[in-house]
């Protein structure tokens, strides 16, 4: 199943408190795809999320509908009949705006925002799996809903943006932290949980990876230095040069040619600490030069 599902059977099957209870059935039926006095529906891949719609319309008619599959293997609920759009429409008329639309309204407690949220998820969100990308959404029905969406989840300290997509007024999360917060607020706390271990793991492993590469671009790059002294050492033994050498460079050219991959940093242990890993690539750079090759290190 995918997150997105995983979310919502979790949300679910949250009690909520009466007060909360009414919020998050208003939401629901806003967030359905159809919200007017002719009609009341909501298509979705949820059997929980259809339930708790069904329950939302019960809550304010009375009469709870019924539930039934697609072809595609969807739940719909749907409801034309009058008297039970009526009454429903009765209840959420109590908050219009200016212009007469049904709207959020002004909500006073702090749980019922949650659940206010956890409804609208139920009936228009999504939310990408988070090994795939950092990416939440609420399709919503309306220009003006999405806006109030928005200043709502601001209200909560939660930074979305609002775009049209097909048509569609689409209200989207993009900061893993901003749906982490979410996920929390709506009571999705184990999902929000499992969001933030796929984040921990991605940081652990980009570290991971970063330092990989840096000690294997060390590596490659003290691999070649080694050549490269070999290289000159063996030019100046095949020209009889090596032995016209000071002591101290024939000494670090045979302990390079006994230790052909040692790295620099080796070679000083190897010396009893005498001199330094500069003093070291020091020396190595006068054997290059004794040899006639140039001393700067290839890429
Ligand atoms: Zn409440």
């Amino acid at each position: 199943m995918s997150f997105s599902y995983d979310v919502k059977t979790e949300l679910s099957q949250i009690e909520n408190a009466a007060c909360c209870e009414t919020q998050q059935a208003r939401a629901l039926l806003l967030f359905g795809r159809a919200c007017s006095g002719v009609s009341l529906s909501l298509l979705t891949e949820h059997e929980g999320a259809a339930n708790r719609y069904a329950d939302a319309v019960a809550l304010f008619s009375g009469v709870k509908p019924d539930i039934s599959r697609s072809e595609s293997g969807n739940y719909k609920v749907q409801v034309d009949d009058r008297n039970v759009t009526d009454a429903v429409m009765g209840e959420l008329s109590a908050a219009r705006n200016a212009k007469k639309q049904l709207c959020i309204g002004k909500i006073e407690r702090d749980c019922c925002v949650s659940a206010f949220l956890r409804g609208a998820f139920l009936s228009a969100g999504t939310v990408t799996n988070p090994d795939v990308e950092y990416h939440l959404e609420f399709s919503c029905p309306s220009a003006h809903l999405a806006e109030e969406l928005i200043a709502l989840l601001q209200k909560a300290g939660i930074e979305a943006r609002r775009t049209l997509r097909g048509g569609v007024n689409v209200v989207y999360l993009k900061k893993s932290e901003a749906i982490e917060e979410l996920l929390t607020l709506m009571g999705a706390t184990e999902n929000s949980l499992l969001l933030m271990g796929a984040k921990m793991y991605k940081d652990v492993r980009n570290t991971v990876n970063r330092r990989v590469n840096f000690e294997n671009a060390n590596t490659a790059r003290s691999v070649a230095a080694a050549g490269k002294q070999r290289q000159a050492i063996e030019i100046l033994q095949k020209t009889g040069r090596l032995k016209e050498l000071p002591e101290e460079l024939r000494t670090l050219a045979e302990m390079r040619m006994e230790n052909p991959e040692s790295t620099t940093k080796e070679l000083v242990e190897m010396l009893g600490g005498t001199l330094t890993v500069s003093g070291v690539n020091h020396r190595f750079g006068r054997i290059i030069k004794a040899a006639g090759l140039s001393d700067t290190p290839k890429k």
